[in-house]
């Protein structure tokens, strides 16, 4: 038996945002202050004059060059009551890839349960729901719209972890594939990939049920439409829409379920060397063919296809200090590890195998 939640409501289609732009104008008059956090990619764009242009909204710029961090979540709630106090923002609003998306549910959760972000880091630590939130998404992948995860880097702790829990998951979506044309095609193509890649863990995880295999195989259906069939371009506006539904689905299937192998080494690469999620997952999956041997091909194909060439030799000249980040930045993810491995997972993944897998990458 399985008891989970998803994301209860969206908005989807071009156009979506000129709407909700339009409530937001509306619903913050008078009903009280906000927080919108705005991808930087967007910090001179009419959609920020616009969110501007509301004296109440408390509008945090997210500086997407670095991921999310408990350091940067406790900030933002400091400047924000700075400003307003305990009164509560009626709604977060989060636009921009997953680290904004993430930011915002992060803010959201800290303001609804007090003290510091890494607090909450772990499964199921949060107890109260947060301010009321809303995802847009504006470059497709992570799905981290539709998670139950805000994923943080804890320098002190030297980790990469999300605050897992039900109230995690935003309140509403508004999914509007005209905001992605902008995105740059690698950026484009390694944030895609992180559906493919959630998908193909769910699947082979022994956390798996029917439900999440539903949306597990579908958003792969149409990753393979978009980077593997398509007679366009993978940023066609076909293109576009479809992965934006991948991305969703990816997400609901990982709220259902849990990723497997290739997520704890690309935390390991995140933690050691600052690489982001997406690309990171890109490089290591490039080298996951003992444990996912036809999605690795499928993935190569797809590279190929799209011309997108990945870095390599980033841990050629791995020190001591560097292989003791790697290592236990990977095998600290016991949950995904275990569903893709089992319980003994650390017998199958000894240390000496976590580092002769990074010396390929
Ligand atoms: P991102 O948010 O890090 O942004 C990547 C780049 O794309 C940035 O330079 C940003 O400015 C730019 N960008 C965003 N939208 C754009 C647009 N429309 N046009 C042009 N440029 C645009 O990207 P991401 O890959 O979506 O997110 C990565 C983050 O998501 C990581 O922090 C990762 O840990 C997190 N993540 C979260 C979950 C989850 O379930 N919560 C799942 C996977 C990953
Ligand atoms: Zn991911």
């Amino acid at each position: 038996m399985v008891g989970t939640r998803n994301v209860p409501g969206y908005t989807f289609g071009r156009g979506s945002i000129t709407k909700f732009l339009e409530y937001f104008d509306e619903y913050l008059s008078g009903i009280g202050s906000c927080i919108t956090i705005l991808d930087i990619f967007f910090q001179d764009s009419n959609l920020r004059d616009r969110l501007s242009s509301q004296a109440r909204n408390h509008l945090v710029i997210c500086d997407s060059a670095h991921e999310p961090s408990t350091e940067g979540i406790d900030n933002i709630v400091t400047e924000y009551e700075a400003r307003y106090g305990q009164e509560k923002p009626v709604a977060i609003i989060g636009i921009g890839g997953g680290s904004a998306l993430d930011t915002a549910k992060a803010v959201s959760n800290l303001l609804g349960n007090g003290g510091r972000a890494e607090n909450y880091q772990g499964w199921d630590l949060l107890k109260s729901p947060g301010v009321y939130k809303i995802g847009i998404p504006t470059i497709s992948g992570t799905g981290a719209e539709a998670s139950r995860t805000c994923v943080l880097i804890n320098a002190r702790k030297n980790l990469k972890m999300g605050m897992n829990s039900d109230y995690s998951l935003f309140d509403h979506l508004v999914l509007d594939p005209e905001l992605t044309r902008t995105v740059p095609r690698d950026q484009y193509f390694f944030t895609g990939m992180d559906t493919f890649i959630h998908c193909v863990e769910s699947l082979h995880g022994h956390h798996r049920h029917a439900v999440a295999d539903a949306y597990s195989r579908e958003a792969l259906r149409l990753c393979s439409e978009v980077f593997d069939t398509s007679a366009e371009d993978m940023q066609s506006e076909q293109n576009r829409e479809r992965l934006m539904v991948a991305s969703y689905l990816g997400g609901s299937a990982i709220a259902n379920s849990l990723v497997g192998v290739v997520h704890p080494f690309s935390a390991g690469l995140t933690v050691a060397y600052g690489i982001h999620h997406c690309l990171a997952n890109c490089i290591v999956m490039d080298t996951m063919e003992e444990f996912y041997p036809e999605a690795v091909t499928q993935f190569r194909r797809m590279l190929i296809r799209n011309s997108i060439t990945l870095p390599h030799g980033i841990c050629s000249s791995m020190d001591t200090e560097i292989a003791e980040k790697l290592y236990q930045g990977t095998i600290i993810h016991e949950k995904p590890l275990a569903n893709a491995l089992g319980a003994d997972f650390r017998s199958v993944l000894t240390r000496d195998r976590v580092l002769k897998l990074f010396s390929r990458m």
